[in-house]
């Protein structure tokens, strides 16, 4: 038996107790008693549990969290290149990694990138747009998402083994139920069915009873479908493909608005960066089928050449023409805010990278938009990509998720000291109210962004005079800075 194996063999073994302590039982029950019980062992999902766990009160919520994936795939990661998953973590975000106490495990062991310039461009090189840090915080942390899911793994072990511990974890399990009683407040427990899968071959099912069932189990998420909650949104007719590079990016975060899509690179440590690049599906299926030298070129090509991907002389001239337009728009502009002594400088044009090495596999994503039409239900709520997916466009995904966690962490703590039921409608309405909209705000605004960069010729023309406009105004851009590090 695996070490990870044993410890939650062992943990379930010492924790087949029936919680009679906790202030939400009302009788005593045959079946495991929680609080809370969440679906979904991914980062979102284990933060909360984390979270919820390291609460010092002297009555505690009692938890369970249950991930279908085994946990010594967590573990493998450690002494490998790069994991090509990254996330471009916010600040606030890593506050959250900090409470937990796993931050400095990412920083001491594994490392993690970070970057206190953004530079945005377009095709054309006619505009771009510098972001700086406020503050001396950085703009934001570059994260591999095999080492955190690890650390966190271990870190759910530990709070579950602890003494007094209020956390059960089972892994590799899944809620099995094909329905939920959901309709009337006035039940008091969900009956949840829990099958687990011991050393990964021996199926066992655990009966679970719980005040509130939480969906942190991602885009397909099982606990939104059997709460008969909806979804809207749209597919992108895109795919991400995803690759590690070498190169001499240090400090910078660098995104280039290409007419088939964005393409990202974060850097990481060591000289690594990473590539998010968002294109057209037969576009990816032709770059993944390139050898590694032809792949290299044409991502050089992406990332530098003027005119990157036009072919034709007629193309270029028509952009150019258009450029020169953009450019008289800009002059123009440039005088009124000289005149209204709105404007100061614009930092100047960064040079881009040049790419070294392909160090990984190229793996490819369909990208959509998806949002929840609610986020709870009576006993149930909804966090992470369960509730929403967005575009990776401007790395916000999993930030939402974490947002999410701390206003769901916070309402249910409040609430169980205030004494409430903290499955009932009222009480997760405030969740609801605090991320709905905000999580809208950035999907919409995101999607907006992507449009605007989508747009041809004249228009892409009048995007470059705004995107160097806003670029001479610090203010502005400072606000977006502290928008994307989570601090407005
Ligand atoms: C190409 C790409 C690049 C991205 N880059 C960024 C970025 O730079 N920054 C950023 O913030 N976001 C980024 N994102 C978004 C980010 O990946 C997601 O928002 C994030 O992974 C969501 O985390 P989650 O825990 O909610 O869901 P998931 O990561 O999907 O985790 C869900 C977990 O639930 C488990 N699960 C599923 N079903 C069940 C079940 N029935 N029972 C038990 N367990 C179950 C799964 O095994 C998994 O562990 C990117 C996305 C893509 C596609």
């Amino acid at each position: 038996m695996s070490k990870v194996a044993h410890y939650i063999a062992s943990s379930s073994v010492q924790r087949l107790r029936s919680l009679q302590t906790s202030r939400a039982m009302s009788t005593s029950t045959a079946s495991r008693a929680y609080d809370t019980l969440i679906s979904g062992g991914g980062i979102v999902g284990s933060m909360l549990a984390c979270t919820l766990a390291q609460n010092k009160s002297a009555e505690q919520l009692q938890s369970c969290i249950i991930e279908q994936a085994p946990p010594q795939k967590a573990f493998k990661i450690l002494d490998r290149d790069p994991d090509v998953r990254v996330y471009a973590f916010s600040p606030s975000s890593v506050e959250l990694l900090k409470n937990i106490g796993v931050w400095h495990r990412l920083e001491q062991e594994r490392g993690c990138g970070h970057y206190t310039q953004m530079q945005v461009w377009d095709t054309d090189s006619q505009s771009h747009i510098v972001f700086e840090a406020n503050d001396d915080e950085p703009l934001g942390y570059v994260v591999e998402h095999g080492f955190l899911q690890a650390v966190l793994f271990e870190k759910l072990v530990e709070l579950s083994r602890s003494e007094n511990s209020s956390l059960d974890l089972f892994s590799p399990a899944q809620v099995t139920n094909r329905a939920l009683n959901i309709t009337k407040e006035q039940h008091e427990w969900l009956d949840i069915d829990v099958q687990v899968n011991d050393s990964g071959s021996i199926e066992r099912t655990i009966q679970a009873k719980t005040r509130l069932l939480i969906g942190a189990d991602g885009g397909n998420s099982h606990v939104r479908k059997l709460s008969g909650i909806g979804t809207w949104g749209w597919e992108y007719d895109q795919r991400a493909i995803v690759c590690t590079i070498q190169s001499d990016a240090q400090g910078i975060a660098w995104q280039r608005f290409l007419p088939n899509g964005p393409l990202a690179i974060l850097p990481l440590q060591n000289g690594f960066s990473s590539i998010v690049w968002s294109n057209s599906p037969e576009e990816v299926q032709r770059l993944r089928k390139l050898d590694d030298d032809d792949f290299l070129a044409e991502l050089n090509s992406a990332v530098h050449d003027e005119w990157y991907p036009f072919t034709t002389k007629e193309d270029k001239l028509e952009e150019q023409r258009h450029g020169n337009l953009g450019a008289t728009f800009q002059d123009a502009l440039s005088h009124l805010g000289d005149s209204f002594g709105l404007k100061q400088s614009q930092p100047e044009f960064m040079q881009p990278p040049e790419i070294q090495k392909v160090t990984s596999q190229r793996f490819s994503f369909p990208l959509k938009l998806a949002q929840a039409s609610q986020y709870v239900r009576p006993r149930v709520a909804l966090i992470g990509d369960a509730a929403h997916s967005v575009h990776p466009m401007a790395g916000q995904g999993l930030n939402l998720g974490i947002s999410d966690v701390g206003a769901l962490a916070s309402v249910l703590r409040e609430g169980f000291a205030n004494g409430q039921d903290i499955g009932q409608l009222h009480v997760l309405q405030q969740y609801e109210n605090q991320r709905l909209l905000p999580n809208l705000g950035m999907i919409g605004g995101i999607d907006i962004l992507k449009r605007i960069y989508e747009l041809p010729a004249p228009f892409s023309a009048v995007r470059s005079v705004g995107v160097n406009a806003l670029n001479s105004f610090p203010f502005i851009k400072s606000q977006i800075s502290k928008i994307a590090q989570g601090r407005i």
